[in-house]
């Protein structure tokens, strides 16, 4: 039987990567979604083309849900007790950028708590459905190893004025990341953040000119933008247990963005 992964936001860019990289170590995936159907569809195609699972097939099922409200979440967990019944992965992906990318002076309480909804009250709460969910499992089969990973951003610490509410979003999953990972040391789950620098994404694109002349100019050591298999290569890495005594660690695939350099 393959282990089973749960990406949120897995229909298109870095959540992608990562499930494609989850199927080519065997894992059968849910792909989450909030509204590009067609996009989850044919990521989970994909998947299913590139699976190295049990006789090198995995299962992939997408699932439409919206992260930031309570009944998705539920959705999201009663979906996948029922496709796969059992959860060895939680990766808490999805997430927006700062709606209108206003100056902090001139953004919105309204846009303030839709990005808060999606990019830290979903992760929180659909991490604490599913750790309940993968401790029940535990006490079942206590050789399971299940493990939770948030992807987070180089904006947990780096300002952008214009992205307020995203940085803050950000710098709380970094202490999401902690709690959770002392909360279930106990019961065998280890918890990480990896932090992703500038990435090639659709989030992205509207920014590009801007992040190529950086990145041309130094921005980071590793001179080239950071593509969705990078990210997931470290959740595979993950995945695979190969950090089996580190927990609440922060994994930086930013290329060296985080080096501070004189
Ligand atoms: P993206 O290309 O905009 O893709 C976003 C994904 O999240 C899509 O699959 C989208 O689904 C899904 N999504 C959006 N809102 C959702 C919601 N409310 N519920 C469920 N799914 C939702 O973004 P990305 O660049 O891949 O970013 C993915 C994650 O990495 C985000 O948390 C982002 O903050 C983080 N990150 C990105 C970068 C970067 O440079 N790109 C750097 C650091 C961190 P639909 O297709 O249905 O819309």
């Amino acid at each position: 039987m393959n282990r089973v992964a749960l990406i949120t936001g897995a229909s298109r860019g870095i959540g992608r990567g990562i499930a494609l990289e989850l199927a080519g170590i065997g894992f059968d995936l849910i792909v989450n979604y909030a509204g590009n159907v067609k996009a989850a569809e044919q990521t989970a195609a994909d998947c299913v083309a590139e699976g190295r699972g049990v006789n090198r097939v995995i299962r992939a099922e997408v699932c439409q849900a919206d992260v930031g409200i309570a009944a998705g979440r539920q959705k999201l967990i009663d979906f996948s007790k029922a496709a796969f019944g059992r959860l060895d992965l939680l990766v808490n992906n999805a997430g927006i950028t700062s709606i209108g990318r206003a100056d902090i002076l001139d953004a919105t309480e309204e846009n303030f708590d839709r990005l808060m909804a999606v990019n830290l009250k979903g992760p929180y709460f659909l991490t604490q459905l599913a750790a309940r969910w993968m401790i029940e499992q535990i006490k079942v089969n206590s050789s399971l190893r299940p493990k939770i990973v948030t992807i987070s951003s180089i904006s947990a610490y780096t300002v952008s004025t214009n992205r307020g509410d995203y940085c803050l979003a950000k710098a709380a999953l970094g202490m999401m990341t902690q709690l959770y990972a002392t909360r279930l040391a106990d019961a065998g789950i280890n918890v990480y953040e990896i932090r992703p620098g500038v990435i090639a994404s659709d989030m992205t694109a509207p920014v590009k000119e801007k992040y190529d002349k950086l990145i041309s100019e130094g921005l980071t050591p590793i001179k080239r933008w950071g593509t969705p298999g990078d990210v997931g290569k470290a959740v595979a890495a993950l995945a695979e247990d190969l950090l089996p005594f580190s927990t609440g660690e922060v994994i930086n695939v930013d290329g060296g963005f985080h080096l501070r350099r004189l």
